[in-house]
C-alpha cells in the first residue's frame, strides 16, 4: 500500500524520520559516548555498553494504541528498509537513515502453535517462533542487520572506511556476520574465529560460502572470544559479537514481533529463550521493557532463560536467592548438543543482571526465571517437537525441555501460553540427531539414546540384488517390472499395507 492511502492519524508517522539521538552508555560508570565512534567497552572502566536514545521520552507522546496501528499498517509498506526489523525503527535505530539500512529478509518469523498431541505431552499450550527461518537460519540475523546497518551509516558519513569485521562464534554468529558483510562487499571484509571442531559442518560451510576468512582455533568459544576481544582492543576492526551493543538493539525486534503476533496482549504469556553468551535474553527483556514503557503493551510477559547442565553459569548465579550474596563465577563447559549456547563466561552477564532486576521491578514481582535442563532432555524434547511438525534445533529443544522443567517447578501453570525460541533451523544441527540415531553420541555428552526415538533409513534390495537399475545401465523391461514388484511387495510388508479393492 502506498503511504498516501494510510489513515490520517498515522500518516505523519508511517515513514519514520531520523529523530533519534542515540548514544552508548556504560553499564559500569554510566559514562556516555557518541555512536559516531566504534566502541565495544567503556574506555574508562572497560565495562560493556548499551545504546540509549536521548529522544526516547518523546516516543511516549504518541499513545500506545497509535503505535500499534503504525506497526500494523507498516506491514503493508513495500519499502525494503522497513520490511525487516526496522519496522520498529523508532525503537531500534532511530538515528539510522533508511538509506543506510541493510535488509536481507530477516525478522517477522512465523509463530507456530503446538498441535494437541504435543501440548498434551508438555502439559500446557505453547508456540514456537521459528527464528531458524531467518536468512542465515538463526536469530543472529536480527542483530547483524542492526550492526551492519550502523556500520553502513558510519561508512556513508565518511566516519570509517576499509572495514574489517571480526567475530568469535559458536557457529551462527559467523554465518550471519559473513552473510551480512558480504552484502556490503567490497566496503567490508569479514573474518571469523571458530573453535576447532566445535561447530557443525553446515555452520562451517556458511561463512566459507559467503567469502569470509575463516580461522579455526583450538579450544572452546570462550577462548575464541578472548582472542577477538584482544584484536578489537589493539587493532582497527569492527567487532560483531553481541558485545557490540547494536546487536542487542536488533535482537529486541524478537520481542516487538511477539507483541504484534499476539495482538499486543502479553497477559498470561511466557517467553522462553536458551542462554549462551546472554545477548539474546538481554535483548528480549529490554525489548519488552521498551514497549511496556511506551504503553504499547500493558503488561510484561514472564521470561524463562534456559541453560544446559553442561554450560550453566547464569543459572548458577541466580541459584542464590539473596541478591546481595550473588556472585558470578564463569564455568568450564562440557560438551553440549545445545552447542550454540555452550558458553561458560557470557559477555552479556552484567547486562542480564541489570535488566532482569529492572524487569522484575517493573512487573512488581519476580518475572524472570532461570532453569537448568539435562542434555538427555534437550535431545528428547527436540526430537518430540520435530516429530510433531516443528523444525526446532537443539537449542529449540532446550527451550522446550526448559518449559517442561519450569512447569514441574511451578514457575508456569497450564493457564499460561508459552512462546519458545526456535533459535536456529533444525538442519544446522542435524549432526547431533545423526549421532543419537546411530547411537554414536560420545560418552561425555551423557546422553543415552532411547530406542523408541531412533529413526534410521532402511535399504530395500530385491531378492536378486544383482539385477538393479543404475544411472549408467537401465534394466531390460521385464527385469525392471520384476524389480518394481519385488521392492513394492517388500515395502508393503514392512508397512503392513492392506491390498486395495
Ligand atoms: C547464539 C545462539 C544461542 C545463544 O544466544 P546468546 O545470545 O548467545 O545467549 C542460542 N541458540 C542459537 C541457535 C544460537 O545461534
Ligand atoms: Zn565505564
Amino acid at each position: 500500500m502506498m503511504p498516501d492511502f494510510f489513515p490520517e492519524d498515522i500518516k505523519p508517522y508511517i515513514i519514520p524520520e531520523v529523530k533519534g539521538e542515540q548514544f552508548y552508555k556504560c553499564l559500569g560508570c554510566s559514562a556516555e559516548y557518541s555512536i559516531e565512534k566504534l566502541l565495544y567497552v567503556c574506555p574508562e572502566c572497560h565495562q560493556v555498553l548499551l545504546i540509549h536514545d536521548h529522544n526516547a521520552q518523546s516516543l511516549k507522546k504518541i499513545p500506545g494504541r497509535v503505535w500499534q496501528k503504525i506497526f500494523d499498517f507498516r506491514k503493508m509498506l513495500k519499502i525494503p528498509a522497513l520490511k525487516g526489523i526496522y519496522r520498529y525503527h523508532e525503537f531500534i535505530g532511530p538515528s539510522i537513515p533508511l538509506e543506510s539500512i541493510i535488509y536481507l529478509g530477516e525478522g517477522h518469523t512465523p509463530v507456530i502453535e503446538a498441535n494437541e498431541n504435543l501440548k498434551e505431552k508438555v502439559g500446557l499450550s505453547f508456540f514456537y517462533k521459528n527464528d531458524g527461518q531467518n536468512p542465515s537460519a538463526s536469530f543472529k540475523d536480527r542483530g547483524m542487520a542492526s550492526a551492519l546497518s550502523s556500520i553502513k551509516y558510519l561508512i556513508d558519513q565518511n566516519l570509517v572506511s576499509d572495514v574489517i569485521a571480526v567475530c568469535a562464534s559458536t557457529g551462527d554468529t559467523s554465518a550471519s556476520a559473513a552473510l551480512y558483510a558480504s552484502y556490503l562487499s567490497p566496503l567490508i571484509k569479514s573474518a571469523v574465529l571458530l573453535p576447532h571442531k566445535k561447530v557443525t559442518s553446515q555452520q562451517l560451510s556458511q561463512p566459507l560460502g559467503s567469502g569470509a576468512q575463516v580461522f579455526e582455533i583450538p579450544g572452546v568459544f570462550d577462548d575464541c572470544m578472548k582472542i577477538v576481544e584482544h584484536l578489537s582492543s589493539q587493532y582497527s576492526v569492527v567487532l560483531l559479537n553481541s558485545k557490540n551493543a547494536w546487536r542487542i538493539l536488533g535482537q529486541e525486534s524478537y520481542s516487538y514481533e511477539i507483541a504484534q503476533d499476539f495482538e499486543w496482549e502479553m497477559r498470561g504469556k511466557v517467553v522462553v529463550v536458551p542462554i549462551g553468551n546472554a545477548g539474546n535474553i538481554t535483548a528480549v527483556m529490554n525489548g519488552f521493557i521498551k514497549f511496556y514503557e511506551a504503553d504499547i503493551i500493558n503488561c510484561l510477559p514472564k521470561i524463562i532463560g534456559v541453560q544446559s547442565e553442561h554450560a550453566d553459569p547464569v543459572y548458577r548465579y541466580y541459584l542464590e536467592p539473596d541478591e546481595a550474596k550473588r556472585k558470578f563465577v564463569p564455568v568450564d563447559t562440557k560438551p553440549s548438543v545445545a552447542q550454540a549456547a555452550m558458553i561458560g563466561n557470557p559477555v552479556s552477564m552484567p547486562r542480564v543482571i541489570q535488566i532482569a532486576k529492572k524487569f522484575n521491578a517493573l512487573a512488581g514481582r519476580q518475572n524472570v526465571f532461570f532453569v537448568q535442563v539435562t542434555e538427555q532432555s534437550i535431545m528428547e524434547w527436540q526430537l518430540a517437537a520435530n516429530r510433531n511438525g516443528h523444525i526446532a534445533c537443539t537449542q529449540g529443544g532446550e527451550c522446550l525441555a526448559g518449559l517442561v522443567q519450569a512447569f514441574k517447578q511451578n514457575i508456569v501453570t497450564n493457564k499460561e501460553t508459552a512462546i519458545l525460541d526456535a533459535t536456529a533451523h533444525a538442519i544446522k544441527f542435524s549432526e547431533f540427531q545423526d549421532l543419537y540415531f546411530k547411537s554414536e553420541m560420545p560418552e561425555d555428552y551423557k546422553i543415552d539414546p532411547d530406542p523408541g526415538n531412533i529413526n534410521l533409513p532402511s535399504l530395500i534390495l530385491p531378492d536378486n540384488s544383482d539385477i538393479v537399475p543404475s544411472q549408467t545401465k537401465r534394466l531390460k523391461e521385464k527385469d525392471f517390472q520384476k524389480f518394481v514388484k519385488d521392492i513394492s511387495n517388500k515395502i508393503a510388508e514392512r508397512l503392513n499395507l492392506k491390498v486395495s479393492l
